[in-house]
């Protein structure tokens, strides 16, 4: 009987709260979607003998607020699929379950299914902004010999004083190793980064000292060790100078530089392809006609896969239909990573799930708590990871940091998949009374976070004017003056 096997096949569910329900007919491979906003399916009018609701069976009834289609239809489907083969029995259906699940829960469970791409070797004028791929270790010390600080004499410290005179010997330019030597009363003029001649142990500067032929009167006392650079003082040999994961940034090229090394190992390049869907977008420079808006998303994600790292090599725009959707995913696969920005939420326009289910996509994640970005799609087809982002501009960007970001700094072989977080202090109180993580968009400047322009995810002003994202949890209380962790992304 149906109910008694749709039972069975959700009843290790009962720890959850599902929120939607994918009903599949492996025959004539139909999907049918039974869903509620947040909880079960609400208790089915129509009656259908035995089985009342999901949620009712589950003793959920009571969370459920919303039906899209009535359970009837689903067990209606069914009866008819077993009456024309009644050897079909009704526990092969596929059930696939869209719990929505915490925002933590997404992004361990994006996490857990990416797997860093396989290391290359770049030269480091390349390696800008990579993640390196091992350890490495100095080879040489820094610096790599004694040298001096300034432009002046090297000098015996215990030799000088105000007044005295000391002999010049030599010159140490730097470049060449003169190997010279100095003794007390003598001096050796020398030059930044220039060797220390044997038997010297201070730097004066030229300042110092007054030139008389060929001697030098020395102006000042001098202390041994006084602007000499000593051998392995700032880096010794074999310590770590880049650790795998981590970023390589113009510092480190030129520590790898200063090791004589011309390339390193980092990790793998992320290849990506962004879709953007919607009947009523229009390509910036085209006309405008009324109720056509102008297609932004596709540039927001192209800036923020550019400041991660990842390599954009595709850009389509579909319109809400399968078969132009599914032109474009074709296509799209090829690469790492698909964004599609549109179409993942609940009207019937919304066919991003549908269309990648029916090009064999897996999809793990659809609906997350968290706002805005609810609609939040994660699916893989082969070794592509597909992202769903909802199309509102502000959905997207703060989807694609919390979920797309940290994935592929996990491809590129990054150890840290975080933003960037500081101390601030909050400029006004701030509740969150929804049923999901909030993220204020504000600007952080000068020790303080200031909410700004408007807390809706159309609103692309008020994000243009942010650099910085608050995390309110689901009942969480912020007072005027507290002092909360933020994000920063610019
Ligand atoms: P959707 O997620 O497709 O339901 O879209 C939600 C809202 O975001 C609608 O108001 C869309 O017009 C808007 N939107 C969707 N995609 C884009 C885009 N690529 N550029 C600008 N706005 C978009
Ligand atoms: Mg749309």
């Amino acid at each position: 009987m149906p109910s008694a096997c749709l039972l069975d096949s959700v009843l290790d569910t009962r720890t959850a709260t599902p929120s939607f329900c994918l009903f599949t007919i492996p025959r004539t491979g139909r999907s049918e979607d039974v869903a509620g906003i947040s909880g079960l399916p609400s208790v089915e009018r129509g009656g259908e003998g035995g089985i009342r609701t999901l949620g009712t069976l589950l003793g959920y009834g009571a969370l459920a607020k919303r039906c899209f289609r009535p359970l009837s239809h689903l067990t209606k489907l069914a009866a008819e699929n077993m009456a024309e083969n009644c050897r079909l029995p009704i526990a092969d259906c596929r059930l696939n379950w869209f719990l929505m699940i915490s925002e933590e829960e997404a992004r361990a469970k994006i996490l857990e299914s990416i797997r860093p791409l396989p290391p290359r070797r770049l030269s480091i004028l390349e390696a800008l902004d990579c993640f390196a791929a091992e350890d490495y270790f100095a080879r040489l010390p820094l610096p790599n010999f004694d040298n001096s600080a300034m432009d002046g004499y090297a000098v015996v410290a215990s030799s000088c004083a105000p007044g005295k005179r000391l002999r010049v010997v030599g010159e140490q330019p730097a470049g060449l190793d003169q190997q010279l030597r100095t003794s007390a009363g003598e001096a050796v003029r020398i030059f930044t980064g220039a060797p220390m001649p044997a038997g010297a142990d201070a730097i004066v500067m030229q300042e110092d000292v007054t030139r008389e032929g060929g001697e030098i009167v020395v102006n000042v006392d001098v202390d041994p060790g006084e602007f000499v650079r000593r051998r392995g003082c700032d880096l010794g040999e074999g310590q770590k100078i880049l650790a795998q994961g981590e970023r390589i940034r113009a510092a480190t090229t030129a520590l790898l530089a200063s090791q004589g090394l011309s390339d390193v190992m980092i990790g793998g390049e992320v290849s990506a392809a962004i879709i953007s869907s919607g009947d009523e977008l229009v390509r910036p420079g085209e006309k405008l006609q009324p109720g056509l808006i102008y297609e932004s998303n596709s540039m927001l994600l192209q800036g923020l896969l550019h400041n991660c790292g990842a390599a954009v090599r595709l850009m389509e725009h579909c319109r809400d239909d399968e078969q132009s959707l599914t032109k474009a995913l074709k296509r799209a696969i090829e690469h790492r990573v698909v964004i599609i920005s549109g179409g993942v939420s609940v009207g019937e326009r919304d066919i991003v799930k549908s269309t990648l289910q029916s090009l064999g996509a897996k999809i793990d994640i659809w609906r997350v708590a968290i706002k805005p970005g609810k609609p939040f799609l994660f699916g893989r087809v082969g070794e592509c990871s597909v992202f769903g982002l909802p199309g509102n501009p502000v959905s997207t960007f703060v989807t694609f940091l919390q979920f797309v970001r940290p994935a592929i700094l996990k491809m590129m072989g990054a150890a840290d998949f975080g933003l960037p977080k500081v101390s601030a202090k909050l400029l006004i109180d701030l509740t969150n009374d929804s049923d999901r993580a909030h993220y204020i968009r504000g600007k952080f400047e000068g020790g303080i976070f200031t909410p700004i322009g408007r807390q809706e995810s159309h609103a692309l002003f008020g994000l243009s004017q942010a650099n910085a994202l608050l995390r309110l949890a689901t009942g969480e209380s912020r007072k005027r003056g507290a002092i909360v962790d933020v994000h920063i992304w610019d």
